[in-house]
């Protein structure tokens, strides 16, 4: 394990990706970051605002046609090794927009899911449980 991993394995970094949601799963997300009762910083981690700094990405949305090409440019900017959450029902199956013209996912078509947290919005709780596993899948890839 390199110097760099063996500081940072207390303190992965978390970025959100919106693959075009209806925005219920990004306030459960804020939920997460801002509501002392669900404060995801008890894990040790924090989300940042840069692809470049992020070690777990949670991605809402059901991929639309219109943002797909972004979404995986910025996902392509985020460092190995990055373990990825899908977050809600849409990048898992599409949700209540499956089937739609406009829909281009689910994400795994594009992108490898290493963990899954589904509802239509999952509930803060199955939010932290969820980025608990990603931690730890993390934890072993450094
Ligand atoms: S899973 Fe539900 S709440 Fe989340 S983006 Fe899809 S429709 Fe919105």
């Amino acid at each position: 394990m390199s110097f760099l991993s063996k500081v940072s394995v207390r303190s992965p970094w978390l970025y959100r990706i919106n693959a075009g949601s209806c925005n219920g799963c990004d306030v459960e997300l804020a939920t997460t970051a801002l509501i002392p009762r669900y404060d995801v910083e008890r894990l040790g981690c924090q989300y940042c605002g840069t692809p470049k700094h992020a070690d777990i990405v949670l991605i809402t949305g059901p991929l639309t046609a219109r943002i797909k090409d972004k979404v995986l440019q910025v996902y392509q900017e985020i460092p190995d090794p990055k373990v990825t959450i899908a977050v809600g029902i849409c990048p898992i199956s599409g949700g209540v927009f499956r089937d739609s013209y406009a829909i281009e996912g689910p994400i795994d078509k594009y992108i490898d899911v290493d963990v899954n947290i589904p509802g239509c919005p999952p509930r803060p709780q199955a939010i932290l449980e969820g980025i608990a596993m990603a931690i730890e899948i993390w934890k072993q890839r450094l």
